[in-house]
């Protein structure tokens, strides 16, 4: 499989201690896929840097791909790339529909693309291709008030939020971040 999923981020090396909003059976329900996969609804992982947005998604990209499903982990600024060098060779839409193969795309750190990044709107184009037909799991650090600086307008952003959000799992990682946690931790008390 070419699913890129991150190496050694399972379900099983997750602490689920850590994210109190996020309960390890609501997740186990998610990786059975069916109830959501098929009718095209989406996740939304929001949450500070380093609280383990990319850890998750991609352990949940892991059991869906053990249960059957394809999946593809990408971060969001590559897939950008790829989707702009594909509409500057006139193939935007075939690029679009492969991705159709994919049950679930996640899309990890989409706040990380900008409009500075040329012209993001291809973003906004696979938002609207795959809406109430194939799922997308996207993680961002900004919440939905600051995705003006994703889309280059703000009808678009308006209108790629209302289709993200139509059928969606929100989860609101607003916890410390882990990394930082484990290195506090490992300097012992006091
Ligand atoms: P984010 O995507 O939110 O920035 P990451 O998933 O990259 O965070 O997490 C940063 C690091 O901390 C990774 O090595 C990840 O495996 C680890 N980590 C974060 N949260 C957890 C957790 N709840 N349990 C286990 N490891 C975690």
């Amino acid at each position: 499989a070419q699913a890129r999923l991150l190496p050694g981020k399972t379900l099983e090396t997750f602490d689920f201690a850590a994210v109190p909003m996020v309960s390890k059976a609501h997740v186990g329900a998610i990786t059975a896929g069916d109830s959501w996969i098929g009718k095209g609804d989406n996740i939304l992982l929001f949450g500070p840097p380093g609280v383990g947005k990319s850890h998750l998604s991609s352990a949940i990209g892991l059991a869906l791909v053990e249960n059957g499903y394809r999946v593809l982990f990408t971060r969001t600024t590559d897939l950008v790339q790829k989707l702009q060098q594909a509409r500057r060779d006139l193939a935007l839409e075939s690029a679009i529909a492969k991705l159709d193969k994919f049950h679930l795309l996640i899309l990890d750190d989409i706040a990380y693309v900008t409009k500075d990044q040329a012209e993001t709107s291809v973003l906004f184009e696979l938002i609207s291709a795959r809406y109430e037909r194939r799922s997308m799991l996207i993680t961002a650090n900004q919440p939905f008030g600051a995705w003006n600086a994703i889309f280059p307008d703000p009808a678009m952003t308006l209108a790629a939020v209302d289709r993200l959000v139509h059928h969606a799992t929100i989860f609101e990682m607003n916890v410390e971040s882990y990394r930082r946690k484990a290195a506090e931790n490992a300097k012992g008390p006091g």
